[in-house]
């Protein structure tokens, strides 16, 4: 047992320590959320694959709380070890179940700790399926990772965040001291684009389906989904036209794939285009620290904001009740409100004028950095930093 007072400490992007009071206090910010929405229905047992943080918890919390579905978690995250904490998305696992377990009884949450890229990941969880839900009929695809070991070839790709075709000359903030500066970052090579492809492209979600309906743990009539961004113009060089837009394309390759495997079962589908939102994953993307600072003033201005949660419960609420935008290619489109043209004409119109000087006026700057602490769990007006608390926590299977 290690009881400790713990600050944030940032290194860049990263916060390398997480307030195991504060993740719960997130966790429990979000559930109340969906809490006052009305209830989700039409979904009994979900696989959400990259369920401790971002849009996948968000999704775990709406499945849970808001539909009383059950839940089968897969992540990849770190128990403390020693003067070390453990990663946020450890404590808003440890959170999520204990919240379940006293608000949702009888609601099961089965939690898998491991690379979500592995065979042997994919075959615990076919067995944790067979052996307490039997099937499911959604799968969640919410995977954020910087590398992929291969499962057949144990090859190492890592992604990288890059243009490529020419090099991007744009504005970028530096989150750790607040300064709005330009970048230049130069095209990718055709190796790197391929990484990026095999980390971040469409190959896992199919290999997690095919293992999935080989296990026979997907029932008739199953819906997968898996996340994608698109943007506005100004964040293209870096995202859409990017590495990782090339990665996102590919997702559109495996969803054909994937319809074609689940026909059998009259399964479907889909890719989710979401929002842009403050995200351990996002706020690593150059440009996007910046344009999400502004998006959200105006977001918040147009009375349109939304972060995680919000995007994840209207996404079950309309998804499953047949309103969802579904857009010419059969994407669900949840960034329908980011992009509506008087939300990013505000944003184009004060995008060139940003600097240093008026981030914090013209910008929601200290939102943003507020919402990038609240990930590791600080700031959190019920939490008493300046007392030690326990780090050493367990992810509990009692509801399993
Ligand atoms: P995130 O970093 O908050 O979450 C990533 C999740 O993946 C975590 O649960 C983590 O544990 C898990 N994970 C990472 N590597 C793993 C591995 N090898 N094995 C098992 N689990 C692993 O990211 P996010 O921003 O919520 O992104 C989720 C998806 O949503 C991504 O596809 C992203 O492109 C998409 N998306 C994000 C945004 C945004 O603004 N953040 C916008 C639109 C779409």
């Amino acid at each position: 047992m290690a009881k400790s007072i713990i600050a944030p400490r940032i290194k860049g992007f990263i916060c390398t320590t997480a307030h195991p009071a504060g993740c719960a206090s997130h966790v429990r910010e979000q559930i109340a959320h969906v809490q006052k929405q009305k209830p989700i229905g039409g979904i009994r047992n979900v696989l959400i694959i990259g369920a401790s943080t971002g849009y996948g918890l968000a999704s775990r919390i709406s499945a849970a709380f808001g539909g009383h579905a059950n839940t089968v978690g897969i992540y990849f995250e770190r128990p403390a070890q020693g003067d070390r904490t453990a990663s946020a998305g450890w404590y808003n696992t440890v959170a999520f179940n204990e919240e379940l377990r006293r608000s949702c009884p009888g609601v099961k949450a089965i939690n898998i700790n491991g690379d979500a890229f592995s065979d042997a990941i994919k075959a615990q969880t076919v067995a944790a399926i067979k052996n307490s839900l039997g099937t499911v009929d959604l799968v969640i695809y919410s995977l954020a990772s910087p590398r992929r070991t291969h499962p057949k070839t144990g090859q190492i790709f890592n992604s990288v965040l890059k243009p490529t075709s020419k090099a991007f000359l744009g504005k970028t903030v530096n989150t750790d001291r607040g300064i709005v500066h330009e970048v230049i970052i130069d095209p990718a090579t055709e190796e790197e684009i391929s990484a990026t492809v095999a980390v971040m492209g469409g190959e896992d979600w199919q290999l997690w389906m095919e293992a999935l309906r080989e296990g026979g743990v997907l029932a008739p009539g199953i819906c997968t989904v898996a996340y994608s961004y698109i943007g506005p113009e100004l964040t293209w060089p870096i995202y859409k036209d990017g590495t990782i837009g090339r990665a996102k394309e590919d997702l559109d390759r495996a969803t054909q794939e994937i319809r074609k495997r689940l026909k059998s079962i009259n399964g479907q589908a889909f890719i989710s285009v979401n929002k842009a939102v403050i995200t351990q994953a996002s706020s690593a993307i150059p440009v996007v620290p910046l344009y999400i600072s502004l998006l959200f003033k105006v977001m918040k201005e147009m009375l349109l904001h939304e972060g995680c949660i919000e995007q994840m419960c209207r996404l079950f609420l309309e998804f499953y009740a047949g309103k969802a935008m579904i857009d010419e290619t059969n994407r669900i489109r949840m960034d329908n409100w980011e992009l509506r043209k008087d939300v990013q004409a505000a944003v184009a119109a004060a995008w060139p004028a940003l600097t240093t000087e008026n981030l914090r006026t013209e910008t929601d700057y200290d939102a943003y950095v507020a919402g990038f602490l609240k990930l590791f769990g600080f700031g959190f007006p019920d939490v008493d930093y300046a007392r030690p608390v326990e780090t050493e926590l367990e992810i509990d299977d009692e509801n399993g």
